[in-house]
């Protein structure tokens, strides 16, 4: 009972979250001050009454339209509540709360998730990939490496597991990043697979890196033809598909490979 009472605050809580990663994904791009401005409309400007700020609730309610000057609001805005809520719902269904542990790594994997969600946005829509949401990553990968490191009485082969993973990856890319001059992978891309890397260490990196590019690979040709965009990847939604898939199952997906091929 107590179970369920958490899993509905927590993914109650992960829209709420979600609200203020819409935020951060319209204003971090026009470098906008974050938090001290009060939420408005995009269109009209007028400030939002409370009941206009209930995630996923108030779209619904108002049949995705602004109050007053009645002007389509986006679907992002209800898809990356419900999205950010599911994923916080699934972090601590599958990393729990039953130690001061396991609680911290479920918060630190939650707020990880949220970043590369605004992460992906940002970069579908602009090309790029902001330097302060490489930098809370990062946070997020030392916290871990730290918490990790105590947890397991100071084991060397914590720091080596995780700073091997900073350098894996991204290593590859920045040699391929000035290989074909910035054409084949961005900037950004680099910094994300070394923080995430950081994060979550050599074996889980490579995983993340190989279902990046195998969920490229597949989705990319297809938007091209419907969308026709252009030619232009932007690999960061895939890269941060792949970082989520391996936080979450990682793990179960190397053992059951292991399990597979080698025994
Ligand atoms: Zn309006």
């Amino acid at each position: 009972m107590i179970d369920y009472f958490v899993y509905v605050t927590v993914i109650l809580f992960g829209t709420m979250i979600g609200s203020f990663l819409n935020v951060c994904i319209y204003r971090i791009p026009k470098e906008e001050d974050i938090v001290v401005e009060p939420s408005h409309c995009m269109n009209c400007k007028t400030r939002l009454k409370w009941y206009e700020l209930v995630p996923i609730f108030s779209y619904l309610v108002l049949r995705g339209r602004c109050r007053t000057c009645k002007i389509k609001l986006s679907v992002q805005y209800p898809i990356v509540e419900a999205l950010n809520g599911i994923m916080y719902g699934l972090v601590f269904c599958i990393f729990g709360w039953d130690s001061v542990y396991t609680l911290l790594l479920s918060i630190i994997y939650c707020l990880t998730i949220s970043a590369l969600i605004v992460l992906s946005v940002i970069d579908l829509k602009t090309q790029l990939i902001p330097l302060g949401i490489i930098i809370f990553i990062l946070v997020m990968g030392l916290a871990t490496v730290i918490i990790k490191f105590v947890e397991s009485g100071r084991s060397m082969d914590v720091l080596l597991t995780h700073g091997l993973g900073f350098f894996l990856v991204s290593l590859f890319l920045l040699l391929l990043f000035y290989a074909t001059n910035g054409g084949a992978i961005g900037g950004g891309d680099v910094q994300l697979m070394a923080v995430a890397g950081l994060l979550l260490g050599w074996k889980l990196i490579i995983l993340a890196f190989l279902i990046g590019c195998i969920l490229a690979a597949i989705i990319h040709p297809i938007k091209m033809r419907i969308q026709d965009v252009s030619r232009v990847l932007a690999f960061g939604p895939y890269l941060s598909l792949g970082i989520a898939i391996a936080i979450l199952f990682g793990k179960q997906i190397i053992g059951w490979y292991i399990d597979t091929f080698f025994i």
